[in-house]
């Protein structure tokens, strides 16, 4: 071991001094030659520029599961180097064929964004000069970049002009951050040096949302802070499905009465079946009489707030003290991208700020604070804010505008049809957002069961999937087994809603006949 630990050093050292010349003699060399380099790129280029111009050709879900696709990437570990065009070639032969892919149009799953070209670009130069953001003494420009694409996104939402934050992996690190920052910002006993291990900490920390569909973020932050998943509390929505805020106050003063320390509300901005927005100004005003945190995921929907039409919807953002969103879902910047921004800059370090000999040169105040591992969860870091400023530079605001009107109005034209069809059972209010929930009920002389509804939307959803039509999913709405459709994508458009639901509803009929 220790002799092969010696040549790699050997081999650094000659590759260092001798920049792209030739390793020495049976060393292998880091770096193309400048035209491999170049040639490979093109190739590389070539193969996402085929991916684009067949993607809607393609099956959006290839009918394989990992079980099925291992056999074809088992081998052993590479002893020797192999040619990048294999490799180069495998791109399309053997990993686009077994990719669900996102980018297409009739892509309905989950809350996943469909992917800029833009995006991609911004990650191949981003990966090249492979910046550090831990710190800024390793990417000052990239540091300056960050600072800037969050304040422009900041400013566009109508937050305040101290916002500030950082980007994270996605949102249930912004959530988890978020956390962090509620529970240093709120406790009253010496919660870095103690955690919550102290005995003077309060008993019974607890974090308020609404109870229709808790974000499994939430469950995950409070799990990596040790809070316990009993810390939540799951407030009474509307029928709208917002949070019932009269009904919140009420469970404040009783949970304080029986003992427990309520420190944060997590408020919905976009929830994730519905796409429910909370009422900010009010959350604003119970959280400010009670001294508590509030938060708002807004993973899926934060960035609506961009859009002058929706401003009542989103009214009171600016009160929040942490926001999240996440720019891999709407914005559809390449994975992974999530933001966390806070109202005050002065609780990044107070929930993040460490110390060590090997981090500080030098002790300048003004400069620290452009250090982000100081103000966030980790410490090296990636140059995620390349993607969003980029491709927030070339389609602008109004081009995002205009991209999430377009999902909008077709979460809104999908409500028309549900509406429209007495096949179709209408669960949520009109969409404000991308995301849309119903259910099949079959036609009115043919209506099954409820229990027998739940299978027939369960078998529609996955018959969609093998017959290769769309991607759809099920979720749970009071209880009830629906259809949703997250339209996040771009791409979509009004006539992949109508075939979508068209294919959706003979499905529906077929199994309602066969039931
Ligand atoms: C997607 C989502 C999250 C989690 O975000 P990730 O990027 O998947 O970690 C949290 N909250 C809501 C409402 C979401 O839609």
């Amino acid at each position: 071991m220790r002799d092969t630990c010696l040549d790699t050093a050997e081999i650094e050292m000659a590759l260092l001094s001798e920049g792209n010349e030739p390793a020495p003699e049976g060393g292998a060399s880091v770096d193309l030659p400048p035209e491999a380099f170049r040639a490979a790129g093109y190739q590389a280029i070539d193969r996402l520029v085929d991916y684009y111009a067949t993607l809607t050709d393609r099956p959006v879900f290839p009918a394989t599961t990992p079980l099925d696709i291992e056999p074809l990437f088992d081998r052993p570990a590479p002893e020797q180097g192999e040619p990048l065009d294999a490799m180069l070639a495998e791109f399309s032969d053997l990993i686009l064929p077994n990719s669900t892919l996102q980018g297409h149009p009739r892509f309905f799953s989950w809350v996943n964004g469909g992917g800029t070209q833009v995006g991609a670009l911004a990650e191949l130069l981003a990966a090249g000069l492979n910046p550090n953001l831990g710190g800024w003494r390793a990417a000052q420009a990239a540091t300056v970049i960050e600072n800037r694409t969050i304040r422009w996104i900041a400013d566009l939402m109508g937050l305040a002009p101290t916002a500030t934050g950082l980007f994270v992996s996605g949102g249930t690190m912004a959530n988890t951050a978020a956390l962090q920052m509620a529970l240093r910002s709120t406790a009253t006993w010496d919660i870095e040096a103690e955690g919550l291990q102290s005995p003077n900490r309060p008993r019974q920390l607890t974090v308020y949302m609404a109870d229709h569909e808790t974000h499994i973020s939430l469950t995950k932050a409070l799990d990596l802070l040790g809070l316990g998943r009993n810390a939540l509390r799951k407030v009474p929505s509307n029928p709208d499905f917002t949070i019932n805020t009269a009904a919140l106050e009420r469970m404040l003063d009783e949970d304080i009465a029986s003992g427990m320390t309520p420190f944060c509300i997590v408020g919905h901005a976009g929830s994730i079946n519905v796409g429910a927005i909370d009422d900010f100004a009010a959350l604003a005003r119970i959280a400010r009489a009670r001294g508590l945190w509030l938060h708002l995921d807004g993973a899926c929907g934060a960035l609506g707030a961009i859009l002058p039409e929706l401003h009542d919807a989103y009214r009171g953002i600016e009160e929040a003290d942490s926001v999240s969103f996440d720019a891999h879902k709407w914005m559809g910047v390449p994975y992974e991208c999530g933001c966390v921004m806070v109202k005050d800059p002065a609780v990044l370090r107070r929930a993040f700020k460490v110390t060590a000999s090997y981090l500080h040169e030098d002790g300048d105040a003004a400069l620290e604070l452009y250090d982000y591992f100081d103000r966030g969860p980790q410490m090296s870091r990636g140059f995620r804010a390349m993607k969003v400023w980029m491709s927030l530079r070339h389609y602008g605001a109004e081009g995002y505008r205009e991209f999430f009107r377009r999902t909008i109005d077709n979460a809104r034209y999908a409500h028309q049809l549900v509406s429209d069809s007495d096949e179709w059972e209408v669960v949520q209010p009109e969409p404000r957002l991308f995301i849309y929930s119903f259910r099949y009920v079959g036609a009115r002389h043919a209506s099954p069961d409820d229990e027998t509804l739940d299978q027939i939307n369960a078998r529609i959803a996955d018959e969609m999937k093998r017959r290769q039509i769309a991607l759809v999913m099920t979720t749970r709405i009071h209880g009830r087994v629906t259809q949703r459709l997250s339209i996040a994508n771009h791409r979509t458009t009004r006539a992949d809603i109508k075939a979508t639901l068209d294919a959706m509803a003979a499905i529906g009929r077929e199994l309602v006949a066969g039931s």
